[in-house]
């Protein structure tokens, strides 16, 4: 297993781990200021500063991207709801190839209408449904331009509202199905990402009792992502109570060995929602955090 003892050099920070702290700008700044060489920003973020402008930030700094986020969301009530989803994947995909980011992750959706508290569905199998039509109509767009997908399977507390794939064998399951030859997508190129994989997120994995053997099925071809924080005894919130990587009960060094036993060589992506605690300090004490934590703690 690398060690990450000296240096941040694996480090990632998904830009939601900064939420707190202003604009994407602001929050590269951070990064840049304490020698971070990667992020994962949000769409919203980057909307809000310009696309344009996030491009040049991004090219000016040489930042590397572990991943953007996010695409998914595909479930909807009606076939124009669908088709809504499918064009906003399309430019999800567009933005992440522009800014050559490893792979674009994934949070598939859940039961339509539930975050816009609209005409609720409860047909969990039609959202599961939707969730593989909508994955298969982007991989095939993705395809073409050349951007690895990454479904990222969320705790099951989020079925209902963001996530019904939730764990790592479902996500695998889609990824054979939808994309069953996974070498094809990286012949030739060592360290090549499949066309579909996953985003191990620790905080929604860790409780699974076959998250080993699932990493290793995995393999280096579908470990797209690596996302790190912790899980805080008691959590307050479901949503914006994660806790920085040593906080909680994650063993995170054990899944980052499983991970690299499958062959992953890529970063550790912090990333941490929490609006009580990390969201209301200034962005250069959470990246050094960070900085320290990956080192002792991930
Ligand atoms: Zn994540």
């Amino acid at each position: 297993m690398r060690d990450f003892s000296g240096d941040h050099r694996w480090l990632s920070i998904n830009t939601a781990t900064l939420r707190g702290a202003g604009t994407l700008d602001t929050i590269i700044a951070a990064c840049v200021r304490q020698g971070v060489r990667a992020i994962s920003p949000w769409r919203d973020q980057v909307h809000a500063i310009g696309f344009e402008r996030t491009a040049e930030l991004v090219r000016g700094h040489g930042l590397e991207l572990s991943g953007y986020c996010r695409g998914g969301m595909f479930p909807a009530i009606d076939a124009a709801g669908r088709r809504a989803a499918l064009d906003d994947n399309r430019r999800a995909v567009d933005e992440a190839k522009q800014l050559e980011a490893a792979c674009l992750v994934l949070v598939v959706g859940g039961l339509p209408g539930a975050l816009a508290g609209a005409r609720q569905s409860k047909d969990l199998f039609a959202a599961r449904r939707d969730v593989r039509d909508g994955i298969a109509a982007t991989l095939e767009y993705a395809k073409s331009v050349g951007m690895p997908l990454a479904i990222e399977p969320l705790h099951p507390m989020y079925a209902a509202d963001r996530a019904c794939v939730n764990t790592i064998e479902q996500a695998l399951d889609l990824c054979e199905a939808l994309d069953p030859r996974p070498d094809d997508d990286t012949a030739g190129a060592p360290g090549a990402l499949a066309a579909l994989g996953v985003a191990v997120d620790v905080y929604h994995v860790w409780w699974d009792p076959k998250l080993e053997a699932q990493i290793a099925r995995a393999g280096r071809a579908r470990l797209h992502a690596f996302h790190v924080c912790d899980w805080l005894v008691p959590t307050r919130d479901l949503l914006n109570d994660r806790g920085m990587m040593g906080d909680g009960v994650i063993e995170i060094p054990r899944i980052r060995a499983w991970m690299e036993a499958a062959g992953f060589a890529g970063y550790s992506e912090v990333e941490i929602f929490s609006a009580e605690n990390w969201w209301k300090r200034p962005a250069d004490e959470v990246v050094a955090t960070c900085i320290e934590r990956h080192r002792s703690a991930v």
